[in-house]
């Protein structure tokens, strides 16, 4: 018998003709429909899947896509850019952080250009290695600038529990964890939107639970499916939004029950209660000031919580996006990329003005990318 290989598991959910009958269900069922279905994918993940295998190409006219606030890269507000900044210019400090962010342009500059400029910046693979670094690093000050949705947040904890067991002196932790239901409620509160479905993201449900957006069809009869990431798994959830719809129901379902369900990882969620907390306000950008959307270190492990430590380095101020940008718009789900003056001509991948075009998530990157601009 040959090997199991990792295409082996993906393969069925992006098979083309399974692609294409699915489109088709989707149509014969759209016809029933009274008024256009405008579904918003919450997640940059989604928005990535949809553009790179042309799904709205697929679709009936009857059926768009809003593409919205879920990626945590794109939703940062340039002053926690300033912070990181201002946090890695401390003496004697390395400063860590995931992937992307280190790109992102805070009001002057980016970590990225900062670290060419010589300070000690670097890129994490995994959050597990800001221990690595702290360990190898006694005498620095080694700060991790934790971003992330519901699904990275374990990984930050389990960071910073090893962290307070294992007495380490020298990391502390910048916490940028923000929460998807609070953005969500957000968007249908402001109602200019104008979504009457959803698509949730997976895996940000493998931890936290579908259950986290059964507020959204109580508070505003809207469909919300939960799907996977794959093309079959995106079409298939559509398929659900577009079912509902047509019998007038507006429920909370799971399409990715290979890995979610209703109550998610109840074991990560205890580990992220015990070091974490819902901070009062946190600002999303393009969104504004969202009640109780990230999370912030509980009060015992303020020891450890850099922005209270190091608070008289860090600008207060909130700062603006760059002003041909419109990615607070497109985050709203009020735009879409192409909407934009400078897309694909002043702001590319390599020259990014706005956040929503550094993050491989980001809606204006994804747009770049497969639409052939
Ligand atoms: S972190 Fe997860 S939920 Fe958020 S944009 Fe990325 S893939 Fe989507
Ligand atoms: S194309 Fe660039 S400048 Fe325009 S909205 Fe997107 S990120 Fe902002």
């Amino acid at each position: 018998m040959s090997e199991l290989q990792l295409k082996d598991l993906y393969d069925g959910f992006r098979n083309p003709d399974t692609i294409r009958s699915l489109a088709k269900q989707i149509a014969r069922e759209a016809e029933k429909l009274e008024a256009p279905l405008r579904i918003m994918e919450v997640c940059g993940g989604h928005t990535h899947t949809i553009m790179k295998y042309g799904l709205p190409q697929l679709l009936p006219d009857s059926i768009s896509f809003i593409h919205g606030p879920g990626c945590p890269v794109c939703i940062m507000p340039k002053e926690r850019i300033d912070h990181a900044i201002a946090l890695a210019k401390m003496e004697n400090t390395i400063l860590v952080t995931l992937g992307d962010m280190i790109r992102v342009p805070g009001s002057k500059t980016s970590l990225a250009q900062e670290r060419a400029a010589g300070y000690d910046i670097r890129p994490l693979y995994t959050p597990a290695d800001a221990l690595k670094i702290a360990k190898e690093n006694p005498d620095k000050k080694v700060i991790f600038f934790a971003i992330g949705f519901e699904t990275t947040t374990p990984m930050t904890t389990a960071v910073i529990k090893a962290t307070v067991e294992q007495k380490i002196k020298n990391l502390f932790f910048h916490i940028n964890h923000v929460l998807v239901p609070p953005a969500v409620d957000a968007i249908m509160a402001d109602g200019k939107a104008r979504i009457n479905a959803f698509i949730g993201p997976s895996h940000v449900s493998v931890i936290a639970g579908a259950k986290i957006y059964q507020p959204i069809p109580l508070a505003y009869r809207t469909p919300v499916v939960v799907s996977g990431f794959e093309p079959v798994d995106v079409l298939q959830g559509i398929l659900m939004t577009v079912r509902q719809q047509v019998q007038n129901r507006a429920e909370l379902e799971i399409e990715y029950t290979r890995s979610v369900t209703m109550e998610g990882n109840t074991k990560a969620q205890k580990l992220i209660e015990t070091y974490l907390q819902p901070r009062p306000h946190f600002r999303w950008r393009g969104i504004g000031d969202i009640e109780r959307s990230a999370l912030e270190l509980r009060p015992e492990f303020a020891y450890l919580d850099a922005e209270k430590l190091f608070g008289d380095v860090l600008p207060n101020e909130p700062i603006d996006d760059h002003k041909l940008c419109i990615c607070g718009t497109i985050l709203k789900g009020l735009a879409k990329p192409m909407d934009c003056k400078v897309f694909g001509k002043a702001c590319t991948p390599n020259t990014p003005l706005g956040s929503c075009m550094v993050s491989s998530e980001g809606a204006c990157n994804a747009y770049y990318r497969y639409q052939g601009v």
